[in-house]
């Protein structure tokens, strides 16, 4: 192989960034070409605007980063970002249920700010050897052979307007949601994906506090999820520096507010009790932000009879899940892992290996992030049968966890994408789910998210 390779990668969020890594191992020149300029310090942008909104690394994700950057964990925990026991440290409204807590010792994510974590990833890319930036400089289009049977680079305009072109001979899209691929294929002859559009119509709010000792009793994170009939959901977590973000999101029209009285209104009717907390009592260090996000949006390029050689797409440019389910940089990571895979294996094919395997680490999220939004009446899809069983059977599984911590284990394994979505269904998960519900559980009742009143508490879980 010529050791004079160069590859283009098209953004410099996480996903480029994290492809970034993977080529490393393959490519001795990568191109990381953004139009933001990158700041210098962890601080939110204006190509990634959900870099103000609350973002959790999943499990699986902290274990991929780990995978792709040695040591960054102890990084971040010497940078004061607080490892959270999502089992043991966390409480957990899910439709209303307050699971058993158990201490975990897998089941840990970093309460870290997607500025910083941005930030950590960029400063280890940087140090790769032959990665260069190309900040303040936007991707106009793709340059291809005269047959356009291969991609050979890319067309940039500069910040000061000049066009030029770079040579590659792999360039990756990482563009984000707003990936002009379909477009680009289309210039170049080719026939864009199939794009499959799950309507949620979620707005986000996300405001960050002073962290004290007394909120959330002592843990380090909460979250109530939105349910057919109340669709708004609540989320706090700790983060670096001794801050707390809370994260509010509603569905279908609803709009989580951003002035103080309306938030604290707006956190009483969340079945996680604690967040109105510290709405009440917390010193805030920022404003509320909000930010709408339409569809999940998934681009099935790995259906596409002809693709050009010497390009690929990655991350959100090809699938950008509903955000309330926290899985878009873990699978980003885990693209990025698979893509370090096929190119120690060799070159031939990349694009159908590529998207054939990364096809197979987005099934798994995307039907947990679609199946659950398919309970909503609002949400368009077919409602198959298995989904609406799944469905009803997670909902006891909730019930039956509020006394079996190892039923909230196996559920939270599910959603940190330790495991795939059928392990909820072996048949020792579901005897105990049966088991749970059947000795009380159906009896229990959910704590109920509703328009209180201000300094009105939460009444407690009823058995
Ligand atoms: C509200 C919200 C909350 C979220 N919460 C979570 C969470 O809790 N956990 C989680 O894992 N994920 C979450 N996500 C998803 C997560 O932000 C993304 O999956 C992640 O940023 C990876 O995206 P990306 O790098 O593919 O694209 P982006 O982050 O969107 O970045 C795209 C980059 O490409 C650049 N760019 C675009 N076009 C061009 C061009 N033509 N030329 C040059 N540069 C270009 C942009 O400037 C930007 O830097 C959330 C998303 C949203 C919207």
């Amino acid at each position: 192989m010529p050791s004079d390779r160069t590859a283009v990668v098209i953004g410099a969020s996480m996903g480029g960034l994290l492809t970034a890594r993977a080529l490393s191992d393959s490519y001795p020149r990568i191109l990381l070409v953004d139009r933001d300029d990158l700041p210098a310090e962890p601080a939110p942008r204006r190509g990634v605007p959900q870099g103000r909104q609350l973002h959790v690394m999943l499990a699986r994700g902290r274990h991929a980063l780990e995978e792709l950057f040695p040591g960054l964990s102890q990084e971040l925990t010497d940078s004061a970002v607080p490892l959270v026991d999502l089992h043991g440290r966390m409480s957990w409204f899910n439709d209303g249920y307050p699971m058993a807590l158990r201490p975990s010792t897998e089941l840990v994510a970093a309460g870290v700010s997607r500025p910083l974590l941005e930030h950590a990833v960029r400063a280890r890319v940087a140090e790769l050897p032959g990665v260069e930036f190309a900040s303040g400089t936007e991707v106009l289009g793709l340059t291809a052979t005269a047959d356009r049977g291969r991609v050979t680079g890319v067309r940039l305009r500069d910040r000061d307007g000049a066009e030029r072109t770079v040579a590659a001979d792999l360039v990756v899209d990482s563009a984000g949601r707003a990936s002009r691929t379909p477009l680009w294929l289309g210039e170049l002859g080719y026939a864009p994906p199939e794009e499959e559009r799950v309507q949620v119509d979620v707005t986000y709010v996300t405001r960050v506090y002073r962290h004290e000792p007394h909120h959330l009793d002592g843990l380090l994170g909460t979250l109530g999820n939105a349910v057919p009939g109340a669709p708004r959901a609540g989320l706090a977590l700790v983060q670096e520096n001794g801050l707390i973000a809370i994260g509010f999101s509603g569905m279908h029209g609803e709009q989580p507010p951003v002035d103080d009285d309306e938030m604290l209104t707006f956190a009483q009717t969340l079945t996680a009790p604690g967040i109105a907390e510290i709405v009440r009592s917390g010193a805030a260090v920022t404003d509320g932000v909000r930010m709408r996000f339409p569809a999940s949006v998934r681009r099935r390029y790995e259906r596409l009879r002809r693709f050009p050689a010497g390009y690929l797409v990655v991350a959100d440019a090809m699938c950008s899940f509903n955000p309330i389910y926290g899985q878009g940089m873990t699978v980003a990571a885990l693209e990025a892992l698979l893509l370090r895979r096929l190119l120690a294996e060799g070159e031939p094919e990349l694009s159908r290996r590529f998207f054939r395997g990364s096809s197979a680490v987005i099934d798994g999220p995307w039907s947990i992030a679609v199946g659950t939004d398919l309970r909503f009446p609002e949400v368009e899809g077919p409602r198959s049968l298995r989904v609406r069983f799944v469905n009803a059977y997670v909902h006891r599984l909730h019930i039956a966890a509020t006394a079996d911590p190892e039923l909230g284990a196996a559920f939270l394994r599910v959603l940190n994408l330790l495991e795939p979505p059928t392990a909820l269904l072996r048949p020792g998960t579901v005897l105990r789910v049966l088991r749970g519900f059947w000795r009380g559980g159906a009896a229990t009742r959910p704590v109920a998210g509703r328009p209180g009143l201000a300094g009105d508490p939460v009444p407690p879980t009823v058995r």
